[in-house]
């Protein structure tokens, strides 16, 4: 009975469902609780975008790599095919219409659709204050945080509709606590959360959720100025108290999650993984 349900559920919808002996939402058949399903993952060939993009590929999903370097693509792809995962990958500047293009034909080409989206792809060319920021500063870092995202998903939409699916944006604790140095960066990563909502209520009726991770530091290439940096460190684990920085895998599980169907009533929420979380 209950498989029933659950095979009516995920499954006969499904485009996917020919390609599969049988579907799971459960992880009992071994394959996970995203078996069968399609993410899109930017940003993807290190720090928190690789980590998620293996975690989804872990439970089960077939996922789509992706990055502005060939180079990072191809290890990427290595990696993750070496341990037996299933992924695709393809370079994407998530900033360039024809990049976006070539991103969705790759998606496409695993089942005709796309289940999962997730945008870690994210930039902060310049420490400095918001008003010290050139025009051209300011286009760069909207264009590739907060605009791709959307553009992105307005381009992968039609595949989308009605599959049951999820789109997890990445914000940045900077959103709910601007740091004075990150001046446009975290107008940027606040805007993400009106985002998460806005997209969350207009396609609700389409079947696809929207929800917004919120790391906080995390050991990444892109913190290296933060966690390389002594006072800054001290000060951290005297306000957080747990006393280690965020690894990207921190990241990865929130997002699988949020991707399942545990997840199917949680739908413009945005969620804190910083190790302590300053949000009422
Ligand atoms: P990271 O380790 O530097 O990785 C960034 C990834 O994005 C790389 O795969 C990079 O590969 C790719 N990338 C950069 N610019 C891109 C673009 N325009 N289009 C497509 N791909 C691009 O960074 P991370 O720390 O994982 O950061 C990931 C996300 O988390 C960002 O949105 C960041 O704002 C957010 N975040 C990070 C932290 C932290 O402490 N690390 C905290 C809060 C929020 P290529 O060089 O090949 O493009």
């Amino acid at each position: 009975m209950l498989s029933a349900v659950a095979r009516g559920y995920w499954g006969w919808f499904h485009p996917c469902a020919r390609l599969s002996v049988r579907m799971s939402s459960t992880g009992i058949d071994g394959k996970g609780v995203l078996a069968n399903r399609v993410a899109v993952v930017t940003g993807s060939t290190s720090g928190i975008g690789f980590a998620i993009a293996r975690r989804l590929a872990q439970d089960g999903a077939h996922v789509v790599i992706s990055s502005r370097k060939q180079q990072n693509v191809d290890w990427a792809m290595a990696k993750l095919q070496g341990e037996g995962l299933s992924v695709a990958g393809i370079v994407c500047h998530v900033g360039k219409a024809e990049d976006r293009e070539q991103l969705v034909a790759k998606a496409l080409e695993h089942c005709g659709g796309v289940d999962f989206l997730v945008c870690s792809a994210g930039v902060n060319p310049l420490v400095g204050s918001t008003l010290g920021t050139s025009e051209q500063i300011w286009d760069k870092i909207l264009s590739v945080n907060v605009k791709s995202p959307a553009l992105l998903l307005s381009q992968l939409l039609p595949y989308m509709e009605n599959r049951r699916g999820a789109v997890i944006l990445v914000s940045s604790i900077a959103a709910y606590n601007p740091v004075v140095a990150l001046g446009v960066y975290n107008v940027s990563k606040t805007a993400l959360l009106g985002l998460t909502r806005t997209l969350a209520l207009e396609l609700a009726l389409k079947d696809i959720r929207v929800n917004c991770v919120v790391p906080g530091i995390i050991k990444t290439d892109f913190s290296k100025v933060f966690y390389g940096n002594e006072p800054f460190w001290k000060n951290f684990k005297e306000h957080h108290q747990l006393q280690r920085i965020g690894e990207s895998e921190d990241c990865a599980g929130i997002v699988s999650f949020l991707c399942s169907p545990d997840a199917s009533y949680i739908n413009g929420e945005n969620i804190a993984v910083a190790g302590y979380s300053t949000r009422l």
